[in-house]
């Protein structure tokens, strides 16, 4: 059998291995899905709802150990892989308590000729394929929903952060998940066996985090046997400070909007926008902030900056800095990969930097804040929109009528008002435009993986 190496971000060693799933392997995986679906969907949804609980009990009592595995495999700092941890398992909390609450409706019919019953079923076996940049989240977010709704599934995640995902699949199966309904397969590359198992005529959900690019091109396979689909994909977010802020609120809330796992979040801050009245003061504390970050190990309590995880990644940020600084943008701070052999590199303020700058049409994906001086409001909502993405936003000031009045006006599926930081379990999570279709978390997160039955009733 062939293995998957997983490679550590920080230093190159192996962190791990894991079994190669050949194309057959994946589509075993989908018949098992498949021929389980019957009798998990007949499972009474408080024996679902408690085999998730349990699953959370056993996250949280291995959560030493999830987070160290994260760190190994992803590079980011043991902080922000424990953080991970904590959300990740709220999602098996929150939808074994979305289990038991599976709705329906039964009305007269406005003829009052007859009834109309409605219900909701599990959609199916699916299709779960996560990202690297969370790879516990990414996953929980998925499967919590799926089996509380009474779907199978198979998870698919990113070759480059299996290990995670391998770990959460052995704690649900302790914690009583019958075989079949749940399994992980690593195949590499990973393209022709998710189109095999697209095109298997046996899936009925796909649920996909990661590119918009690798987004679209799912989507036009899933419509191939019309496959119900969720798309949480890339994003670009604004981050907008008033001259009314309150800026010790802005900075905190922009360094968590920026260097939550090291800027590699489709929910980070990639473009700010900062008022001139403010922009100086902003400049100088948020620079100060940025510049006194720690780069370095994940594991090393003294950094506070993990390396990214891998070498394309660390070209890829190096060249949207590039390009910034040949566009007229002055580097504040940062501007460098790691002095070390990691996949590093140093947080980054980038000043100067004008509206059209390329760097504002990207999602980076990476630790480094481009600052934009804006002196209209109506000026900055129109660039905020102006791209193709619309996940997240973030806006800071004082004055609540006018931070709600924005967040209207905002194309973005989600907006922190005071905030640096909008996820939540319990929350309704996704992006509009390009940023995706359909919301994880929340009560919509289950909606994701139900269908609506009706039946005109009459007796
Ligand atoms: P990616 O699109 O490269 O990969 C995502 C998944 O798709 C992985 O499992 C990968 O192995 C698989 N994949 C890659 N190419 C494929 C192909 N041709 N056919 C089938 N599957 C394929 O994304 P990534 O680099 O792992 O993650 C970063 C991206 O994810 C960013 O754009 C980020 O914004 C996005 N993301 C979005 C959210 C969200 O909730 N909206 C959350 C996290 C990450």
């Amino acid at each position: 059998m062939v293995n998957v190496q997983v490679i550590n971000p920080f230093d190159q060693s192996v962190a791990g291995t894991v079994p190669r799933a050949e194309i057959s392997d994946c589509l075993a995986a989908v018949d098992a899905a498949q021929a389980a679906f019957t009798t998990w969907r007949a499972t009474p949804p408080r024996a679902r709802a408690e085999i998730l609980r349990r699953a959370f009990d056993l996250m949280i009592a291995e959560h030493d150990e999830l987070s160290r595995t994260i760190v190994r495999e992803n590079g980011k700092v043991l902080a922000d892989a424990k953080a991970e941890v904590t959300y990740a398992a709220e999602f098996f909390r929150w939808f074994s308590e979305e289990a038991v609450r599976i709705d329906g409706d039964y009305r007269r019919a406005p003829s009052g000729a007859n009834w109309l019953l409605v219900s909701r079923q599990p959609v199916g076996a699916a299709l779960l394929a996560t990202p690297w940049n969370f790879p516990a989240a990414m996953a929980t977010r998925k499967i919590g929903p799926a089996l509380a709704a009474g779907c199978t599934v198979v998870l698919k995640p990113a070759s480059n952060t299996p290990l995670t995902a391998v770990a959460i699949c052995d704690i649900l199966r302790r914690a009583g998940v019958p075989d079949g309904v749940v399994s992980v397969v690593v195949p590499e590359p990973s393209g022709p066996a998710v189109t095999a198992m697209l095109g298997s005529g046996k899936i009925r959900k796909l649920s996909f985090t990661g590119s918009t690019k690798v987004g679209s091109l799912l989507l036009a396979q899933a419509a191939q046997h019309v496959i119900n689909c969720s798309m949480e994909l890339g994003g670009n977010a604004p981050l907008v400070v008033f001259d009314d802020a309150d800026l010790d609120v802005a900075i905190e809330g922009s360094m968590l909007a920026k260097m939550r796992n090291g800027g590699a979040a489709c929910t980070a801050a990639n473009r700010f926008f900062v008022h001139e009245k403010v922009h100086d003061k902003f400049v100088d504390a948020f620079t100060n902030r940025m510049a006194s970050l720690v780069l370095g190990d994940g594991l090393d309590p003294k950094t506070n900056v993990g390396p990214l995880v891998s070498r394309n990644e660390q070209d890829s940020v190096a060249a949207f800095v590039d390009g910034a600084v040949a566009q007229g943008a002055t580097l504040a701070c940062g501007g460098k990969r790691a002095a070390d052999k990691s996949f590093g590199y140093q947080p980054t303020v980038l000043t100067n930097v004008r509206f059209d700058n390329d760097i504002l049409k990207h999602e980076i994906f990476g630790p480094v804040a481009p600052i934009v001086r804006f002196s209209d409001a109506d000026d900055v909502l129109r660039h905020c929109n102006s791209v193709e993405h619309g996940l997240v936003s973030y806006v800071f000031t004082r004055d609540v009528g006018r931070g709600l009045r924005f967040a209207e006006e905002l194309e973005t599926g989600m907006v922190g008002l005071n905030r640096g930081l909008v996820s939540d379990p319990a929350a309704p999570f996704g992006g509009v435009k390009a940023s995706g279709l359909g919301r994880e978390g929340g009560h919509d997160g289950l909606l994701a993986f139900l269908e609506t039955k009706y039946v005109a009733t009459n007796w």
